[in-house]
């Protein structure tokens, strides 16, 4: 297949290398001519231009630039792409993205590969991020549209090449499990981490730093990400980030009114029952 990939970032970047490796020829448009000849130097694409009307020829396009600028890119492929090529996404958010650019585009599919690292950039991309994890399609039906049957099925085709496990669902309901398990974890570790700086005593907080060792890298591994990222996690993710972050509140309130409380039995029970429901729910 010809596939096209707009944004030569880590998603971008990683999956030109995945699609050459499975043997598809990967067009990539950049927005700068640097990005362009690195991601050629990386081997992720076989060719790389700024103009978006070099895609014409692909099967599939896959948009990867960040979630502010999708439907506005979909909307400028719409003006270059012949009508039977299929458009996707790889946006963090469905339900903001979804629904508007199937308007712009009826061969539009959303989708959401659920990997990442906390590096940006093409630099950051490597062979098999995908593998393993999982990739969320997530088509739309309402009065006016409906995703495509045969465009679902080839970006299941090609996510599975990716190694990925399939998953299907609304874009809110995306929305709303992903607010969970990924965007309020990126909102709990910044908060960790600020929390941690904000130490007023300054050789306390040297002491800390010295000591900080696995458990601190791994609970603070997402807030040290892309800030970017994050930042239109918050935006375009709204409704559902402010769900997870109040119910979790209650739960740090809730902690706090038991230590002090001097409540150990109530303590030693939550942490009981989340060390026993961790392992499955993962
Ligand atoms: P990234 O490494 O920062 O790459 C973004 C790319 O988009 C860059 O190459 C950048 O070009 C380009 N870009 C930025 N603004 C643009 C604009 N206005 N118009 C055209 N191109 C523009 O980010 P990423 O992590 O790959 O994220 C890209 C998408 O993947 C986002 O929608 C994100 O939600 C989604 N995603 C990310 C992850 C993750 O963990 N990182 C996981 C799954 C999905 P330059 O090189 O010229 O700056």
């Amino acid at each position: 297949m010809k596939i096209g990939i707009v944004g030569l970032g880590l998603i971008g970047g990683c999956l030109g290398l995945d699609f050459k490796a499975a043997g598809h020829t990967v067009y990539g448009v950049a927005r700068r001519e640097h990005t362009c000849e690195k991601a050629l130097t990386a081997e992720a694409v076989d060719v790389a231009s700024t103009r978006l009307a070099t895609l014409n020829g692909c099967d599939v396009v896959f948009v990867c630039t960040p979630i502010a600028t999708i439907v506005p890119m979909v909307s400028e492929l719409a003006g270059v792409l012949s009508p039977e090529v299929i458009v996707t996404d790889v946006g963090s958010v469905k339900a903001a993205l979804v629904e508007a650019a199937t308007a712009q585009w009826p061969m539009f599919v959303g989708g959401h590969p659920m990997s990442g690292k906390s590096e940006a950039g093409i630099e950051a991309a490597e062979t098999g991020l995908f593998q393993g994890n999982s990739y969320v399609i997530t088509p739309v039906e309402t009065a006016t549209l409906k995703t495509d049957k045969g465009a679902i099925t080839t970006l299941e085709t090609l996510a599975k090449q990716l190694g990925s496990r399939l998953y299907h669902c609304s874009p809110e309901v995306h929305d709303r499990a992903v607010a969970w398990i990924s965007h309020l974890p990126v909102m709990v570790s910044t908060s960790l981490i600020q929390s941690v700086i904000n130490e007023p005593d300054n050789s306390v907080q040297q002491l800390a730093q010295a000591l900080a060792s696995s458990g601190f890298r791994d609970t603070s591994r997402v807030g040290g990400g892309n800030p970017e990222l994050g930042l239109m996690m918050a935006q375009y993710n709204r409704k559902e980030v402010l769900r997870s972050l109040k119910r979790y509140q209650q739960e740090i309130a809730l902690t706090i009114e038991q230590i002090e409380a001097e409540d150990w039995p109530a303590v030693r029970q939550k942490l009981e029952a989340t060390k026993a429901v961790r392992s499955k729910f993962l």
